[in-house]
């Protein structure tokens, strides 16, 4: 088969190439960026302990679409303050 020919080339082409980059770098993996930029939405929510955000520039009701600077906790979701059920 044609293809398995190309993919083992191709998988052998990325061992050999990432084998440097490896020693070079240590151990941190491609892992750590996605992490990064995970946190970066998490740190000002704080899910566990914060029951809303807030955005200085608004953003966007995750239930009617409504701009608001504050936005509550609900079902995972952030929605306006009309949304929130209390
Ligand atoms: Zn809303």
């Amino acid at each position: 088969m044609a293809e398995d020919v190309s993919l083992d080339e191709f998988l052998h082409d990325d061992e050999s190439a990432e084998a440097p980059a490896e020693d070079s770098t240590g151990s941190e993996p491609t892992s750590d960026d996605g992490t990064a930029t995970d946190r970066g939405e998490s740190d000002d929510i704080e899910p566990a302990t914060t029951t809303y955000a807030w955005s200085g520039d608004g953003a966007a009701c995750a239930a009617c679409g409504t701009v608001v600077e504050r936005r509550w906790q609900q079902d995972g979701s952030l929605v306006c303050s009309a949304c929130k059920e209390w």
